[in-house]
């Protein structure tokens, strides 16, 4: 496998690389050269394949040859050690359950395989790897207890002061061990910017052998893809075509998604659902890509301005490298498979508690914003059945869910047992001076 920068597609490296560095040196990301295309057979019988069976056929038709048959089998065993199964509300619409993991969020896949996969690659290496992540929440703790304990990898996060939850806090800072928790005076933007700094920065990587493991990884993004196989497995066959509703913030999920189909999964469409952090949405509309400071929602997980995966859905809808107005180009192209829907938190809410009154089911407000999405387009496209990825336990969001629903939320035991554990994070001013001498200093 081979893989190329989006700002240079002569930029080539293979899998190893890229995993390990997370981004190129010129700032761009990393893409696979070329996408296989899994046979009709495969398609066609998906429900012969377990989940894990399902993830070993992707890897290996991606990976082509760059790792072993018997060491992806390893790496899929130990990453995907929980089920995303499809919960139907009506015939027209499905729900993925993401969040069966050890963090109660979808991260959990992306970044467990990208621990196994590191894990891999780094087994012969002398020296610590150190690996930065910026989260907005969920990231650090799926990242967390993906990496935790993992020999010869220390992780760093950087989360925002007051912009996550109570649990989601405890579960960036109660492990210990080998991951290091940095408690940022600012925005998940400003602690995005801190990391891609440091990544650039020739004293840091001179010093220290630096990694990402954020949605820019494409680490990240390859087990994303293969629950969409799943879930397309676990509709029946020869219904109403398949589209996939993707609530976003990085837009790593719905990346994912493309690559699917890219890869020969029939998917129909492609429903991208934010919050009031609607860049990408107007994008669609408009075809004008206008980044900007990421405000505060309900849905705190895609409280993104600035979304990284962006380049990359660009990327996949240029055929072309050099084309001028590349943006422009792409969008024609990107809004015919993308339909964008932006809601606001008042209307979050209500979709909370229409969809526990209608269908009995418990929705987080992520989820909820891509109900709406699901919702409008189907006004339009009735013959279709939508799948929402719902991408977080709704225990994740406690307060928020038992103040909308008026009643108490079930806490899984994996994560209530953390509210009892001590926090310990290291309080950081925004600045990208202090990082750096932090980092120095003690790796
Ligand atoms: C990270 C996250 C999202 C956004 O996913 P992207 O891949 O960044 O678009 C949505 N919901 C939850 C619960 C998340 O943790």
């Amino acid at each position: 496998m081979k893989l190329y920068s989006t700002k240079n597609r002569s930029n080539i490296v293979d899998l190893k690389e890229a995993v390990m560095k997370g981004l190129p040196d010129d700032n761009g990301l990393f893409m696979p050269t070329h996408l296989p295309t899994l046979s009709a057979d495969f398609i066609n019988n998906l429900a012969d394949f377990s989940f894990q069976e399902i993830g070993f056929e992707v890897c290996k038709a991606l990976f082509d040859g760059a790792i072993p048959d018997e060491d992806i089998l390893n790496i899929i065993q130990k990453a995907l050690t929980f089920p995303a199964p499809v919960v139907s509300l009506d015939n027209q619409k499905h729900i993925l359950e993401l969040f069966h993991g050890p963090s109660l969020a979808f991260k959990d896949f992306g970044a467990r395989f990208m621990a196994q996969l590191m894990g891999y690659f780094n087994q012969k290496e002398e020296k610590d790897l150190v690996i930065l992540v910026a989260t907005s929440g969920d990231t650090g703790g799926a990242v967390a207890s993906g990496f935790y304990q993992t020999p010869g990898i220390e992780v760093i996060i950087l989360y925002p002061s007051g912009k996550v939850s109570f649990l989601q806090e405890k579960q960036l800072t109660t492990l210990g061990h080998n991951i290091t928790a940095l408690e940022v005076d600012g925005t998940f933007d400003d602690c995005q910017a801190l990391v891609k700094k440091a990544f650039l920065d020739p004293d840091l990587n001179d010093s220290i052998r630096l990694s990402s493991a954020n949605s820019i990884n494409i680490a990240r993004l390859i087990p994303q893809s293969f629950y969409y196989f799943e879930a397309y497995k676990q509709m029946n066959q020869g219904g109403d075509p398949v589209v996939f509703c993707v609530p976003s913030g990085n837009f790593g999920n719905l990346t994912a998604g493309l690559l699917a189909q890219k890869m020969g999964l029939p998917i129909h469409h492609f429903i991208a659902a934010t919050n009031s952090n609607d860049v990408v949405p107007a994008y669609l509309e408009s075809g004008n890509y206008v980044p900007r400071q990421s405000e505060r929602t309900l849905s705190n997980a895609m409280d993104v301005g600035n979304p990284s995966n962006f380049a990359r859905m660009v990327d996949l809808y240029n055929a072309v490298a050099a084309i001028e107005t590349p943006e422009k180009s792409a969008w024609i192209e990107m809004k015919e498979a993308i339909t964008g829907y932006t809601f606001n938190d008042v209307s979050t809410e209500k979709a909370v508690l229409e969809v526990q009154e209608k269908y009995n089911y418990t929705i987080d407000p992520h989820g909820a914003v891509g109900y709406l999405a699901l919702k409008e387009y189907q006004k339009e496209h009735p013959n279709t059945r939508g799948i929402v990825l719902e991408t977080a336990h709704p225990s994740k969001f406690l307060e928020d869910m038992e103040r909308i629903l008026g009643r108490d939320i079930l806490v899984p035991e994996r994560l209530s047992s953390l509210s009892e554990k001590e926090k310990v994070a290291v309080p950081s001013p925004n600045s990208y001076a202090f990082f750096k001498e932090w980092l120095l200093g003690n790796y």
